[in-house]
C-alpha cells in the first residue's frame, strides 16, 4: 500500500492551491493531488468571475493566458430592467477556467506535486495506527493509499468529509440550481458584468451576463427551486434569454448546484481537513467561490504540512485551521447569510423602487456603500437588514 503524507481528493482552485502550499511548506513531504475527472479544469461548470484583488493573491492575471476578460463595472439591473451602472474600477476578471485549473495544478506539479487524473478516491477508512486508508479507482484499475492527512477538496458534491464522520447537509432553500449557457452574437458591454434580480426571473438567485469576448458571454442563473413557479432553473434561463438576446446562439451549455449557506460546523477532524466547495465556504449572498476555495486551500495545505511536521495530526491540532478560516471570511459569511435571508424579504417593487433612487446618484460616486446608505434613508423597511447586518 503506498504511503503519502497529505493526500488531496480534488484538483479544483482548492485542492490545487491545499496541494502547492503544503509541498510549499514542507517540500520532504510527499503530496499526491487526485482528479476524477480526465482533464483538470474540464468540464467547466462556472460563470468564471473573479475580484481583482482575491485573484492577484494567488496569481497574476495581466496577459495570462487563462484570463477571458478585464472587467470595470458592475451593472444592476431592476426586475423592470432599470439598469443602475456602479462606479468604474478594477473589478474583477472573467477567468478560463479549463485553463486557470490547469495552471493550478501545475504550478502545484511544479513544485513537486504528483498529480493523477481520472482517478477517483471511492472510500476512506481509519487503520490501526490512527492513519486514513483512502481506496482509489482509476480506469479499471484499483488501489489503496495511506495517508497522514487527507484534504477534502472534492467540490458541492463532497463525499470525502461524509466518509470522515462530518456533517454537510444542507437545507434545501440554500440549495441554488444553476444553469448556463455561452451565448454568441450579442450585443452588451464586454467591460461589465450584469446582474439582474427579480421573482419572474431568478427566485432566490440572480440572473447573470459574464463577458467572455466582444459579443460573446456566459449568460446564467442560479434559482432556489422551492421557490420556482413550477418553471425548472433552465426553463427560467431560457425565458430570460429569450426575451433579452433572441437572436444570440448558444453555443454550450452547462449545470451545476451552488450552496449558498455557510460553512461546515467542523472542517477538521482526525487526519482531515475540508476546503472550498466542499466545506460550503461560498460566499452566500454573491455565490462566488473560486478565491473562497483558493484561500481555503491555502489554510489547509500550511495547518497540514505544519501538524506532520509536528507529528500530531489530531483533531485538536487541526482545529486551528477551521479558526483561521472563521476569521478570515466564515464569520463575515454569516454576516452576509443574514443579509441574504432579509433581502429574500423584499419583493420586485422595492428593487425597482431602489434602482430609480439609486439612479439619482451621480454615476461617479455610485459605490455600494453609497447605494447602501441611500438605500437606508429612501426605504426605511431596509433598517432591519442593515441592524441584523450589524447585530
Ligand atoms: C453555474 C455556476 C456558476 C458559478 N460561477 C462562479 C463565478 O462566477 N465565480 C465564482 O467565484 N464562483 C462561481 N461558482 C462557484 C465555483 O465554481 C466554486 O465555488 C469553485 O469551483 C469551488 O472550488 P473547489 O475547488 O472547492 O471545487 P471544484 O472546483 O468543484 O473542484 C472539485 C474537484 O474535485 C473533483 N472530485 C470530486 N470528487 C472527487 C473524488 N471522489 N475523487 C477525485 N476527485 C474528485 C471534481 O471533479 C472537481 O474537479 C459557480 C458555480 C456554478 C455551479
Amino acid at each position: 500500500m503506498p504511503d503519502v503524507d497529505v493526500l488531496v481528493v480534488g484538483a479544483g482552485p482548492a485542492g490545487a492551491v491545499a496541494a502547492l502550499e503544503a509541498k510549499r511548506s514542507a517540500p520532504q513531504l510527499d503530496v499526491l493531488l487526485l482528479e476524477r475527472d480526465r482533464a483538470v479544469g474540464a468540464p467547466v461548470r462556472c460563470a468564471e468571475g473573479v475580484g481583482n484583488a482575491g485573484l492577484r493573491e494567488f496569481a497574476d492575471p495581466d496577459g495570462a493566458p487563462w484570463v477571458a476578460r478585464k472587467i470595470t463595472r458592475v451593472i444592476f439591473v431592476a426586475p423592470d430592467d432599470t439598469e443602475v451602472k456602479v462606479a468604474e474600477r478594477d473589478v474583477g476578471w472573467i477567468l478560463d477556467r479549463t485553463r486557470f485549473d490547469a495552471y493550478l495544478a501545475a504550478d502545484a506539479g511544479a513544485a513537486g506535486v504528483e498529480l493523477l487524473v481520472g482517478t477517483e478516491a471511492s472510500g476512506m477508512r481509519h487503520d490501526a495506527d490512527g492513519r486514513w486508508e483512502v481506496a482509489v479507482r482509476s480506469g479499471g484499475s484499483a488501489d489503496t493509499y495511506r495517508a497522514k492527512v487527507v484534504i477534502a477538496a472534492d467540490g458541492v458534491e463532497a463525499m470525502v468529509g461524509r466518509w470522515a464522520g462530518l456533517d454537510s447537509r444542507v437545507p434545501a432553500r440554500d440549495m441554488e440550481s444553476c444553469v448556463q449557457y455561452v451565448v454568441q452574437g450579442i450585443d452588451f458591454d464586454p467591460d461589465a458584468i450584469y446582474l439582474q434580480f427579480g421573482d419572474q426571473i431568478a427566485p432566490g438567485g440572480y440572473a447573470w451576463v459574464f463577458p467572455k469576448a466582444p459579443g460573446i458571454a456566459n449568460v446564467g442563473l442560479g434559482m432556489v427551486a422551492l421557490k420556482s413557479d413550477g418553471r425548472n432553473a433552465r426553463q427560467y434561463l431560457d425565458d430570460w434569454i429569450a426575451r433579452r438576446y433572441p437572436r444570440g446562439a448558444r453555443t454550450g451549455y452547462t449545470v451545476g448546484g451552488v450552496i449558498a449557506h455557510t460553512t461546515i460546523k467542523k472542517t477538521y477532524t482526525n487526519g482531515v481537513l475540508v476546503a472550498g466547495d466542499a466545506a460550503h465556504m461560498i460566499n452566500p449572498l454573491s455565490g462566488g467561490g473560486i478565491v473562497n476555495a483558493m484561500k481555503a486551500g491555502r489554510l489547509a495545505g500550511r495547518t497540514a504540512a505544519a501538524a506532520i511536521r509536528e507529528g500530531d495530526t489530531s483533531a485538536r491540532r487541526l482545529a486551528a485551521y477551521h479558526q483561521a478560516w472563521m476569521d478570515l471570511l466564515g464569520e463575515d459569511h454569516l454576516k452576509y447569510y443574514r443579509i441574504k435571508q432579509a433581502l429574500e424579504e423584499l419583493d420586485d417593487d422595492f428593487f425597482n423602487g431602489l434602482a430609480r433612487t439609486v439612479n439619482k446618484i451621480p454615476r461617479e460616486k455610485r459605490s455600494l456603500g453609497r447605494i447602501f446608505a441611500h438605500a437606508l434613508v429612501k426605504h426605511p423597511q431596509l433598517i432591519p437588514v442593515a441592524a441584523r447586518y450589524f447585530v
